[in-house]
């Protein structure tokens, strides 16, 4: 028996429901069905239109389901950049997003500050040539995070006919993005929707599906079977392409529909309290301080905490009374902590945290 509460950045604490659900999933041998039974189309179209109510997505947008945040790195350069990508980097997955580009033999434009930073929005220029920009929400590696009215001022800047792309992997549903203002957002389910790994969330509007079908008529490659014309032709039948991770879209359904009786701004709320406990927690210890100088550029989601004692001796003292946090991202592995603080995680099981953090000496 495992009894451990994990505050660690993803994987994470299951949502409380998903125990429940995957009962009932093995009840109704969910594992079994075929996935171009009506049954899963109703899971799909079940799960499609929780996220739709959850995120109120417009109706120019679809949902799409991939295997993971990596993946969509790939498929959006493959389906939506002919020449040139513009990415903001301030931490590892961002870089990532950014080498893939690069790797995949695109010019890939780079805007990169120090890890821990936010991005100065006034000092960022792109260039008129952009195709795609490639914006990070929530930075899971440092803790940084970009608030909605940033996002709407990169748009401003941003050439006409270029798509914004949106990695609100770890944050998803806490921004209340406007979708009109963006092109395309994609998570994992791993993180804020409290569900084993092992399925990515596409989110795509019509200008994304119009400049895949414009490379892939001037005869560009767009990938083989994950490219867009191709998923859209599936979800319009609420299906997808391959045989899919059905089981998590039947947990994701599931857990969506438990967050919209809980309620979006219910959800936003909850998340703003615990943050603030565990900042204040973090800017009064002696131990621990919060590695995001700048407060409009803390997460909200993914807290990350310098710390001087090492990350393991941490989670060495936590693990007697089965908590878990997250070690620094990379380099910082024992510089660092990292704290989710998910939808599944209560504030009883923060302040739980927080009380066994303070016996080490704050
Ligand atoms: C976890 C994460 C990813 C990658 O997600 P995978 O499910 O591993 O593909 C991408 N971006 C951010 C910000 C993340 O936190």
């Amino acid at each position: 028996m495992n009894n451990k509460v994990y505050f660690t950045p993803g994987p994470s604490e299951l949502y409380p429901t998903v125990a429940q659900h995957l009962q009932e999933a093995m009840t109704q041998k969910i594992g079994s069905i075929s996935h171009r039974s009506k049954q899963f189309q109703e899971i799909y179209a079940s799960a499609e239109s929780g996220l739709r109510e959850l995120l109120q997505l417009p109706d120019e947008y679809e949902v799409l389901f991939v295997a993971s945040a990596t993946e969509v790195w790939e498929r959006a350069i493959q389906n939506n950049v002919r020449r040139e990508s513009f990415h903001l980097v301030n931490g590892s997955f961002s870089k990532r997003f950014y080498e893939t580009a690069q790797e995949l033999g695109r010019e890939a434009h780079v805007h990169e500050v120090p890890f821990s930073q936010g991005f100065h929005v006034e000092s960022i220029t792109i260039p008129e040539t952009t195709e795609l920009v490639a914006l990070i929400q929530n930075e899971t590696s440092s803790g940084t995070s970009m608030t909605v009215e940033e996002i709407d001022q990169i748009r401003d800047k941003t050439p006409a006919d270029a798509l914004v792309y949106v990695d609100a992997v770890s944050s998803l549903p806490y921004p209340a993005f406007d979708y009109s203002r963006v092109d395309s957002v994609y998570f994992s389910v791993q993180k804020c929707f409290g569900l084993p790994a092992g399925l990515g969330v596409w989110l795509v509007n019509d200008r994304c599906l119009a400049k895949a079908r414009e490379l892939q008529e001037e005869g560009l490659s767009i990938g083989s079977y994950h490219t867009l014309p191709s998923l859209l032709e599936k979800a319009l039948q609420s299906q997808t392409v391959e045989t899919p991770n059905v089981l998590n879209i039947y947990l994701l359904a599931k857990v969506v529909t438990d967050m919209n009786q809980k309620g979006a701004e219910q959800i936003r709320q909850e998340t703003e309290a615990k943050a603030a406990r565990i900042y204040t927690f973090l800017e009064q210890s002696k131990l621990f301080a919060p590695a995001v100088e700048q407060p409009a550029h803390r997460s909200k989601t993914t807290i990350v905490a310098n710390t001087t004692m090492p990350a393991s001796e941490v989670n060495k003292h936590l693990a007697q009374y089965d908590l878990q946090v997250g070690s620094g991202y990379g380099k910082y592995k024992e510089t660092q902590i990292r704290i989710a603080n998910f939808p599944a995680h209560s504030m009883e099981q923060v302040e739980q945290l927080l009380e066994k953090l303070k016996e080490l000496g704050s």
